[in-house]
């Protein structure tokens, strides 16, 4: 299977894609799990080491297992390439790094990951770089902080845990315009309900540590993009920088892809039902936000680019002791900072993923003390609808 150009479709791909297998013919992929390979003579590794010769090094530059799963990811997001990482922040932190230097301006979304907002005000801002934070949704707001040293275009589409989407061809155009590279991380769609590289982003992102894997299990992370920025600059930093992803996640993660799609299809069907469920309760104590709801002020945008509308849903009640109170009824729900898992989870982002993020700016971004988020499992929904149901406030 070609990376990057296939005629299989995504579940297809998510089971045949980067399947390699030994002189022993096992039907499901092998792990590696060595640190470093040996050379039958001094003259050999001189060869791998100096490109003469094709070759395993050592596990921070390659590892077979890790291979399978870039591969895998790679033709999912329709990408020609793919390094992984440790982490979705090794990979966030690894594209700034890479791609950006002194002088340069990045213009980052308001509505990112948490984590993500720290990393560029504490460590890129120490290097020289500038910042401007904008309105995801805001195209005049990106259009206008353009500057001359701009470089890079950094976002997530839908948002965590704003679930506010940008209509990424038109960022894609106007970031090629001004010869911009836009990268998005993809994590809240997966491959399976977006790709982004195919409106226009030059890089995707993935924390793999949520959907891709989907069972909360490991923590892991990859960045998608054409060769030459791949298999050149990025492959270089991991092999120094070494925020290499081991090979046993990278077998986990490998398995978790071959049912993404299935998995994907549940999630969406069980936050539909959900969400639906919560819109028609709707009273003064709780709103929903979710994309595929009418009411959400973004819905014709998630209908014309997305595949469905994901596994997230928002609920913003009046304030944090409602919020703390409400996800403390909840029985089924676990109450975690993780989202993609096969379960149903809860986070109060306001105090957990995005409590170091100062108060004016979560409220701006849209993240009030209210705002519960929902990675809703694939439990059976009926029940996942009745936890939430006896837990709202006008219940209690
Ligand atoms: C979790 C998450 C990350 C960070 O990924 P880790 O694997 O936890 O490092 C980045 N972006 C989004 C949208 C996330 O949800």
């Amino acid at each position: 299977m070609e990376n990057g150009k296939t005629r299989y479709g995504k579940n297809t791909r998510a089971l045949h894609a980067g399947l390699h297998a030994s002189d022993a013919r096992e039907n499901s992929l092998a792990m590696h799990v060595t640190s470093s390979f040996f050379f039958n003579s001094a003259g050999q590794a001189a060869a791998v080491f100096g490109d003469e010769e094709e070759g395993n090094i050592y596990s921070r530059f390659s590892n077979p297992t890790v291979e399978a799963f870039e591969q895998r990811l790679a033709e999912l997001e329709e990408g020609e390439a793919c390094v992984a990482t440790a982490s979705g922040m090794a990979a966030i932190f690894g594209v700034f790094m890479q791609l950006l230097q002194q002088g340069d301006h990045l213009i980052l979304s308001r509505s990112v990951f948490g984590s993500t907002i720290n990393v560029a005000k504490n460590y890129l801002t120490k290097f020289g770089i500038q910042i401007d934070f904008v309105g995801l949704a805001d195209m005049d707001g990106w259009r206008r902080a353009i500057r001359p040293n701009t470089k890079m275009f950094y976002l997530e589409s839908p948002a965590n845990p704003t679930l506010e989407m940008a209509d990424l061809a038109a960022l894609g155009q106007l970031a090629k315009e001004h010869g911009i590279k836009m990268v998005v991380d993809n994590v809240f769609c997966t491959p399976i309900l977006q790709n982004p590289l195919n409106l226009g982003a030059h890089l995707v992102v993935h924390s793999a540590t949520k959907y891709l894997d989907g069972q909360g299990r490991v923590l892991g992370g990859g960045i998608v993009g054409d060769v030459e920025l791949i298999e050149g600059p990025m492959r270089t930093y991991m092999r120094n920088a070494g925020p290499a992803l081991s090979p046993f996640n990278a077998w986990v993660l490998y398995k978790g892809l071959e049912t993404l799609g299935l998995r994907v299809e549940r999630h969406c069907a069980n936050a539909m039902q959900v969400a639906q469920a919560l819109f028609e309760r709707a009273d003064t104590t709780h709103k929903v936000r979710y994309p595929g709801l009418e009411s959400h002020p973004q819905h014709g945008l998630a209908c014309q680019q997305m595949r469905g509308f994901g596994g997230v849903l928002c609920l913003d009640l009046e304030d944090r002791a409602r919020a703390y109170a409400f996800m403390d009824r909840l029985q089924l729900a676990t109450i975690t900072a993780n989202l993609g898992d096969s379960k149903t989870l809860v986070t109060h982002p306001a105090s957990t993923t995005h409590a170091r993020v100062p108060q004016k700016e979560r409220i701006e971004a849209g993240i009030g003390e209210g705002l519960v988020r929902f990675s809703i499992g694939l439990e059976d929904a009926q029940d996942i609808v009745d936890d939430l149901m006896q837990a709202l406030p006008s219940v209690a």
